[in-house]
């Protein structure tokens, strides 16, 4: 079963032709590693699966729903496709675990205690459980990072996007996030698009390597058959 699939897709940012023709599938469960030059269009593919960047023409049906169909409600496809990009964006006014609440509570309508023991339990996985009650200012970049894919967890996405989750990451910090998202994408259920230039964490976490270059997938191979190739 799939849970992305491009067909035809065509993205233009004005004359410019950002994503030529992609046809791609990627199934449930997987973990897929998208790499390629600076420009190349992987942060556009990443965008266009939850509807930041709209396409042009093609289809692209997430989770059994076409993106490109104006009856498709966008927010039920970003309820199923959470998304942590290279900067964090926490509120800045709330605390670390209201930061993790306030999706469930007005999206899900979670139940309070329910939402709270859920944003805990998140916050143990990803190592943080001691700073719930501190404010974004008072935690490390990389920390926030850690809180922003709890964040993203809480709405019990069956898909997550990563966008160089870690590009902007003091590099004594890079770590600690590439092992929460090895942590997530080693969820059997969980499917996982990572834009990333982490060649080492690619070849650990990836069943598939989709190298881009102008707008065009080059590449798309196993894991260990990309990493094979000279
Ligand atoms: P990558 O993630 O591989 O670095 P992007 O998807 O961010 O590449 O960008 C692909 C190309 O599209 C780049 O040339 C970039 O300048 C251009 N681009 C991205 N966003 C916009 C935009 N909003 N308007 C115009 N051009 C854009
Ligand atoms: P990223 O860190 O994702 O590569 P960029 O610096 O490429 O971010 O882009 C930051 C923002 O500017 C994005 O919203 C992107 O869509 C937009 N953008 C990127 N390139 C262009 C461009 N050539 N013209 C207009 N907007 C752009």
């Amino acid at each position: 079963m799939s849970m992305i699939e491009f067909r035809k897709v065509q993205k233009y940012y004005g004359k410019f032709h950002a994503l030529k023709d992609i046809d791609l599938e990627i199934d449930k469960g997987e973990t897929v590693v998208l790499i390629g030059p600076s420009g190349s269009g992987k942060s556009t593919l990443a965008r266009s699966v939850n509807g930041l960047e709209t396409i042009q023409s093609g289809q692209l049906i997430v989770n059994g729903r076409d993106i490109a169909d104006k009856k498709t409600d966008i927010n039920r496809i970003r309820t199923d496709v959470g998304m942590v990009f290279q900067h964090f964006n926490l509120y800045a006014n709330k605390d670390v675990l209201e930061n993790i609440m306030i999706a469930p509570r007005i999206v899900l309508k979670m139940n309070e205690d329910e939402n709270k023991k859920n944003a805990m339990a998140l916050l143990d996985q990803v190592g943080l459980a001691d700073k719930a009650h501190n404010m974004p200012s008072q935690i490390s970049g990389g920390q926030a990072q850690r809180v922003a894919i709890a964040r993203s967890l809480a709405m019990k996405p069956r898909c997550m996007l990563f966008d160089e989750p870690t590009s902007a990451l003091d590099p004594e910090m890079i770590d600690d996030v590439l092992g929460v998202i090895k942590y997530v994408t080693s969820q059997s259920d969980m499917t996982s698009l990572i834009v990333t230039h982490e060649m080492g964490f690619a070849q650990e976490v990836a069943n598939r390597v989709i190298f881009m270059d102008d707008g065009q997938i080059l590449e798309d191979d196993k894991t260990d058959v990309f990493f094979k190739n000279p």
